[in-house]
């Protein structure tokens, strides 16, 4: 069992910094849970070096109240710093703890080849690629009521359709490694009543890419109540052969590793008995355990 998705801080502002007592917090809890080896997975966009090379790309959205929004919530998560970071995560796995260093990518569109470019820089063993803005649109951002407010002006099925586009790109940038929490869009609750096309398109992404997916609990504290993927999705991902990494998107040490056994039971219902560690941007097959 792998938990390959975990952040260091919360969605807030303020000053945020790596510790290698964190990281070992974070190993020990996964451990009592049965999790052999954990990612840590921190958002390219909190770090001044991604300030640098993305800053401003909200403004390509045509929406001027989006394009602030999104804005407004970059800069206020903005200010860590990447190379601390990796020397942190470094630093842990030197310890021999079981932890991997590795980053959530958002897609950017258009700008995925200098986000190539700076993440080349790193020794990063694994790449999470996530699409959570359509355009400056942060869909998954219910509480803001700006974002909020979007989906009552979009239809559901135009935003699935935009969603699976970004997600088709961001597979096709072949910039990350594994696709996070793959059906995002159903975060809100709100799905088409047949998806199939949709799920149909994710599947072919992840296989054609070579990435994997990852199995997530975060749906379970999420309005829609489900973990990512849905079912039906799980089960084409594992017909087209694409392979499997597990996930809490824990953001706090309580969090770290909960629900495994929910996880367990999703896989099972697929045969999954392996899934896929990373080292050095390689994938490697490990057993469930
Ligand atoms: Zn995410
Ligand atoms: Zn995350």
């Amino acid at each position: 069992m792998l938990d390959y998705h975990l952040h260091l801080w919360e969605h807030r502002p303020g000053p945020v910094e790596a510790t290698l007592e964190q990281v070992a917090a974070y190993c020990e809890r996964a451990a009592g849970a049965g999790v052999q080896e954990v990612a840590i997975t921190e958002h390219l966009s909190r770090f001044r070096q991604a300030d640098r090379v993305l800053q401003g790309w909200w403004e390509d959205d045509p929406s001027p109240a989006l394009a602030q929004a999104m804005g407004a919530a970059w800069e206020e998560e903005q200010g860590a710093d990447l190379d601390g970071y990796v020397d942190v995560v470094l630093a842990a796995k030197a310890e021999g703890l079981p932890v991997v260093l590795g980053l959530e990518v958002d897609y950017y569109a258009g700008r995925m080849a200098e986000v190539g470019q700076l993440l080349d820089g790193y020794p990063f063993d694994v790449l999470l690629g996530s699409v959570h803005w359509i355009g400056s649109w942060g869909f998954d951002n219910w509480f803001d009521t700006t974002f909020a407010g979007e989906w009552d002006r979009r239809g559901v099925e135009a935003v699935w359709d935009a969603y699976t586009d970004a997600l088709e790109e961001l597979a096709a940038s072949r910039v990350c490694d594994v696709l996070a929490h793959p059906d995002l869009c159903k975060v809100t609750g709100r799905r088409p009543d047949v998806p199939d096309e949709w799920y149909d398109r994710m599947a072919e992404a992840a296989a054609r890419s070579g990435m994997a997916a990852e199995v997530s609990t975060a749906g379970l504290n999420k309005p829609v109540g489900e973990a990512y993927p849905a079912p039906a999705l799980l089960a084409r991902f594992a017909a087209a052969g694409v392979p499997f990494t597990t996930a809490s998107d824990a953001h706090r040490l309580d969090r770290v590793a909960e629900r495994r056994d929910e996880v367990r039971s999703l896989l099972a219902t697929v045969g999954c008995t392996s899934l896929q560690a990373y080292r050095g941007r390689r994938p490697r097959t490990v057993a469930l355990g």
